[in-house]
């Protein structure tokens, strides 16, 4: 990400040509007025910053008209095809677009309703799609495929989502023939947790061991598995689903129909609902805000959840001893608060001689993990043949 930043040029140079990368890719291409107007800087520097970056290929200028004027359009230089990587979550979906190299292209987030339903969402991608390969310039078969991150495990034999009651209005038809057939590229779709998993196991902590587990801490929970060096699904997809682990056989009902999962007593709403009698109506990313800068309320329940979580993965550990633990996902982003309940439980109900290793790692590429897994997803899927060649 510091290519640019690593030659002899002053530091406000730096700081001036990291303003324009960073508006490029937020937007996916821009003339240079219109970066100019980003950025807040002149014309005349955007200028020279955009010559530069070109003449070192990091980005490319293609021809366009704006308001009936022609103008060059700037972009992240592209190569080899693209890559659409699309992370569905409870509450929100982004959308980003790679080069095979991982370099983001453009990246897009928008918020979605709680319950959200396939079709709807699924007509969003693919107009988003469509809106960012026109701002970065690019056709709709420079796209070698895209791979789609979705909450909830998949049946591998019917493309279905394989759990039920747990994406309630997605349950009806197979997400990637649906969005195959309007973008006519190959279309992937997987767990998060799983592609999470991948990513850690090619690029990141657990890149170097062939055991590792990703654990998602978010609205939903459940984990990734990596099995002697492969992704390991389940007859049916749903390896891996620890969110539907009972842990109160008194506790609430779950969507999945079962009483007591752990996602009854770690989930969104079970993080949320006890503390609205003393806080009112607070959301699940406000109570991780306020109990990582030590609201006693608010970090008391994501502690506890940390507490909890740790004793069913310490379960999962004493059945698959991995060698590395990977956690993401807003719980985790709470930090110290729910790491440290969470280790200490790992340690008291998975105890080994190795214990330092079974420390969990916060994920590798933050909040960017899931994408950085389905680009990875979609490569390891692709004949090398498909890609396209000289592209720079
Ligand atoms: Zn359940």
């Amino acid at each position: 990400m510091s290519r640019w930043s690593s030659g002899s040029q002053s530091g406000l140079r730096e700081a001036n040509t990291a303003k324009i990368v960073d508006a490029v890719k937020r937007f996916g291409g821009l003339t240079q007025v219109e970066l100019a107007e980003a950025t807040t800087l002149s014309t005349a520097t955007v200028s020279a910053i955009v010559k530069e970056l070109s003449l070192s290929g990091l980005v490319e200028t293609h021809p366009t008209s704006r308001s009936g004027r022609r103008a060059q359009l700037v972009t992240i230089a592209r190569r080899a095809g693209l890559v659409a990587a699309v992370h569905i979550g409870s509450r929100s979906m982004r959308v980003r677009l790679n080069d095979v190299g991982q370099s983001v292209l453009a990246d897009r987030s928008m918020p979605l309703p709680a319950d959200h339903a396939e079709d709807t969402v699924l007509d969003r991608i693919t107009l988003l799609i469509i809106e960012m390969l026109d701002m970065i310039a690019a056709q709709a078969d420079e796209l070698i495929g895209l791979c789609i991150a979705i909450p909830a495990p998949i049946d591998p034999d019917t493309g279905l989502v394989a759990y039920p009651g747990v994406m309630r209005r997605w349950e009806s038809q197979p997400i990637a023939a649906v969005v195959e057939q309007r973008l006519g590229c190959p279309v992937l779709v997987e767990k998060d947790a799983n592609l999470a998993a991948l990513a850690e196991a090619t690029l990141g902590t657990a890149r170097d061991v062939a055991d590792s587990l990703f654990i998602n801490a978010s609205y939903t929970t459940s984990a990734g598995m990596i099995i002697d060096s492969r992704l390991y699904r389940g007859r049916g997809g749903t390896a891996g689903e620890i969110g539907h682990v009972q842990v109160d056989p008194a506790g609430s009902i779950c969507p999945c129909g079962q009483r007591g999962c752990l996602e009854t007593v770690v989930g969104a709403e079970a993080v949320t609902a006890p503390l609205r009698a003393a806080y009112g109506q607070v959301t699940f990313k406000d109570v991780i805000a306020r109990a990582a800068a030590g609201d006693p309320g608010c970090a008391r329940v994501v502690s506890d959840a940390g507490a909890t979580l740790g004793r069913v993965v310490a379960g999962v550990c004493q059945t698959l001893d991995p060698e590395i633990i990977t956690i993401g996902g807003e719980l985790a982003d709470a930090g110290p608060v729910f790491l440290l309940p969470f280790g200490a439980a790992l340690r008291e109900h998975a105890p080994q001689r190795r214990a330092p290793r079974r420390e969990p790692i916060p994920a590798s590429f933050g909040k960017d993990t899931v994408l950085v897994g389905a680009t990875i997803h979609i490569l390891q899927s692709t004949d090398p043949s498909q890609l396209l060649e000289g592209r720079s």
